[in-house]
């Protein structure tokens, strides 16, 4: 019989590896929250209030008095949890109503909720394609796309990042079966905007079905903040599916699919992400639906918001800083080495800054980076004193991690 090999020894050594490249990843512990300010203990265990820079809460709705008098109140009335999935008895009255808003905000037909977005796009692949089939996707989708494509079982073709020749290419290159091309409409570790228009060109020559994943544009981007696809002037039409994530800009939890109705009707009766698991409590889709309502109509958010962003690539750039080409809420500044990243953040948080250092295999070797996110709840001050405290950083450097 053939030797088994054992597996907590194997864990073991690949631990030991993610150790020695300092790899390791750790949670910190949110004592409380106000805001964009967050207490933390800090490595002696004493609390400290930090400004933070690394969430996705981009309009500043998580906290929002409205969103979380919501949420309260639609617990008092359902409950904790969604009870059962949806199609058993865990569909109410609250989820359609959420529902109804997302579709007509964004202009689709229909609008279908899910537990999260990563199970979101696990739903989407998985109900529409299978063996035989294809889905490209750009080198830097996220990792739930990824994922979904494997779970799929379809083959999987990564295109250069942005590159809608590189995209038409693929898809003329595996003919056969039916095609998705698939990309995030905002890039989660990049915060630049995939060239919706030109893959929307490609997938139409191809006869692939286009879905954009738009968990960082929703509430950020175009008109009423409907997201990088409206920004792009394009619609169901040329997008018929897209993911919309309630955990970011929304400030809450959850994800929609939203577009076509048949499509739409499709995963609802087949997707298994969504058809075996337990429904979104109702009370987060009265807390999603009131985030909604306010991310269409206080157009003050995105205006503060894309303030503070022009103010910190200003500062930044004045202090001798190249941030990456972006103009959303998600404002990298590449590092490299992964040394130099851990070294900037630790020095940012001994200042007052939470800035989390992104490493591979978030990101690509070699392209580790710190990724600066704004919120519409910054102040200009914040913003100021992170520019400050970034140079001091740099300035304080050991001469090895200096550029
Ligand atoms: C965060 C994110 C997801 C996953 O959404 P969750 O609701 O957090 O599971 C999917 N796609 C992209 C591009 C993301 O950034």
């Amino acid at each position: 019989m053939a030797e088994r090999e054992d597996l907590r020894a194997r864990l073991a050594a690949q631990r030991a590896e993610r150790e020695a490249r300092d790899r390791l990843r750790v949670r910190r512990t949110v004592l409380r929250r106000d805001g964009v300010r967050c207490e933390l203990a800090d490595a002696d265990g004493s609390p400290r209030w930090l400004v933070n820079f690394c969430g996705n809460d981009y309009l500043g709705l998580a906290q929002q008095f409205a969103v979380a008098n919501a949420l309260a109140d639609g617990a008092m009335r359902t409950g904790a949890g969604g009870g059962a999935s949806h199609l058993v008895c865990g569909h109410s009255r609250e989820h359609e109503l959420l529902e109804r808003e997302l579709a007509d905000w964004l202009q689709a037909p229909r609008a279908l909720l899910l537990g999260s977005g990563y199970m979101a796009n696990l739903a989407v692949l998985q109900a529409l394609l299978g063996d035989g089939d294809v889905c490209v996707q750009d080198r830097l989708n996220h990792a739930s796309l990824i994922d979904a494509a494997l779970l799929a079982g379809c083959r999987l073709r990564r295109y250069p990042h942005a590159d809608a020749g590189g995209a038409m290419r693929q898809l003329r290159a595996a003919p056969g079966g039916a095609a998705m091309l698939a990309t995030d409409g905002v890039f989660s570790m990049d915060g630049n905007v995939a060239p919706l228009r030109e893959l929307a060109v490609a997938a139409h020559a191809q006869q692939a079905l286009m879905y954009v994943d738009d968990a960082h544009g929703v509430g950020v981007l175009g008109p009423e903040g409907r997201g990088s696809v409206a920004a792009a002037r394009l619609g169901v039409e040329q997008v018929p599916l897209q993911l919309v994530t309630l955990g970011k800009a929304l400030g809450g939890c959850g994800a929609a699919v939203v577009g076509e109705a048949d499509l739409i009707e499709h995963l609802a009766g087949t997707a298994r992400p969504y058809i075996y698991t337990t429904a979104l409590p109702p009370a987060l889709a009265t807390a999603a639906l009131a985030a909604v309502k306010l991310a269409r109509h206080e157009h003050w958010r995105r205006g503060k918001l894309a303030a503070l962003v022009h103010r910190l690539r200003r500062g930044l750039g004045d202090e001798g800083f190249e941030l990456m080409p972006s103009d959303t809420a998600i404002q990298p500044l590449l590092c490299g080495e992964d040394a130099r990243a851990l070294a900037l953040s630790r020095a940012l948080e001994a200042q007052g800054y939470w800035v989390a250092a992104i490493r591979p295999p978030t990101v690509p070797e070699g392209r580790a980076r710190l990724r600066i996110t704004l919120s519409a709840a910054h102040e200009e001050a914040h913003v100021d004193g992170l520019v400050e405290a970034l140079a001091r950083a740099r300035d304080g450097l050991p001469a090895d991690l200096q550029q």
